[in-house]
């Protein structure tokens, strides 16, 4: 079947098409025609990843899925999760992961309860209906950077049952335990539903 992912992101791209499998032909934005910045307005990422989705089915009628992904931290009340590509952001000036780091480790300055998780929400509209699935992976803030592979926040993120970080980990496990992949394999299990 073909189905358009509403993402220009070539490594997410990859790692869907790795999970997915060869019956599923994937085809990004860019590969659709779709130059389009689409609105991302909403306070989760369960609206988000719908309101991205129901774009693109509006717009070509075609089987898709969206995406959605934030770093929840209990001690901060579940953010900066849906606002974590802008955490750091002032005066709707995108930050970079860099400034968003920074504040990440600055408010959790002197608290002990470290927990997080990263979660990601996917909305696939197949034949006109809409399904969701999520992927979560558990795991700790660290108190200072760590490693120099991944992107994002994967510098400051133990998962669980690891002692190092994401950034430290390298791909191979990431992309074995991610909530990205996880997110992947709930939708795998949705397309064969
Ligand atoms: P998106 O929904 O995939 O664009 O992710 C939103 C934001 O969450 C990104 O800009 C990153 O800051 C962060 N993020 C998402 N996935 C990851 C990851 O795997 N590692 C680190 N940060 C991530």
């Amino acid at each position: 079947m073909k189905l358009i992912f509403a993402t220009n992101n070539p490594h997410k791209i990859e790692e869907a098409k790795a999970i997915l499998g060869d019956s599923v032909e994937l085809i990004s934005l860019d590969e659709v025609g779709c130059h389009d910045d689409i609105p991302e307005t909403s306070p989760t990422l369960e609206g988000n990843s719908r309101q991205k989705a129901e774009f693109i089915y509006n717009r070509y009628h075609a089987d898709c899925f969206a995406d959605d992904t934030g770093l929840e931290v209990d001690a901060l009340g579940g953010a900066p999760g849906v606002y974590s590509a802008r955490y750091a952001g002032t005066d709707g000036k995108h930050p970079t992961p860099a400034d968003n780091r920074k504040k990440l480790l600055s408010q959790m300055n002197g608290i002990t309860n470290r927990n997080a998780r990263f979660r990601t929400v996917v909305t696939l509209i197949k034949n006109g209906k809409q399904l969701q699935a999520e992927g979560i992976v558990d795991g700790k803030i660290a108190t200072e950077e760590r490693g120099n592979g991944g992107f994002g926040y994967d510098s400051l993120f133990i998962p669980d049952g690891y002692d190092h970080t994401f950034a430290e980990l390298g791909e191979q496990i990431k992309n074995s335990i991610s909530h990205r992949a996880r997110a992947m394999q709930a939708l795998a299990q949705l397309l064969n539903t």
